[in-house]
């Protein structure tokens, strides 16, 4: 079984910059409820998806004031647990962040060991990828982040 998660989070000044996790020095960080992760949404939501489960959304809503700055680590566990709580297990997750900066690279290593943690699953099968919008759209504009993932999953 697989699932697909897509996010898109805005630029916002003042906030820190985290993706999969990992703290990032960087002039913006993304604005939204938790702490703004969009890698971690859209795995979460691949992971939820490959069982036909409702999005992040419905797990943890928007506005909910127990999910206030939470580290969206807690919202990829919760995606796990209820996989295996289905009888199911996860394989692999692959992900895309597209962004114009900053540079992915130096950090994806931690990247994937905090989502593999998080998951359950060893770092080297989180795939971690990422690429520029050659400049155009939003994204082209530096105007927030977007991310895409894929999860595959087998009954246990
Ligand atoms: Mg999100």
């Amino acid at each position: 079984m697989i699932g697909l998660g897509y996010d898109i989070h805005r630029f916002k000044e003042g906030r820190p910059l985290v993706l999969g996790g990992v703290e990032i020095a960087h002039s913006h960080g993304l604005d939204g409820h938790s702490d703004a992760d969009v890698l971690s949404h859209a795995i979460a939501d691949a992971v939820l998806g490959s069982l036909g489960l409702p999005d992040i959304g419905h797990w943890f809503p928007p506005g909910d004031p127990d999910c206030k700055d939470i580290s969206s680590l807690r919202i990829l566990e919760k995606a796990a647990a209820l996989i295996r709580e289905q009888g199911y297990e996860l394989v692999n997750v692959d992900a895309t962040l597209i962004a114009e900066a900053p540079k992915i690279l130096p950090h994806r290593t931690a990247m994937q060991e905090n989502i593999g943690r998080a998951l359950g699953l060893p770092a080297e099968r989180v795939g971690i990828k990422a690429t520029t919008n050659e400049m155009l759209g939003a994204i082209g504009r530096r105007e927030g982040i977007a991310a895409m993932a894929v999860a595959q999953v087998r009954s246990v």
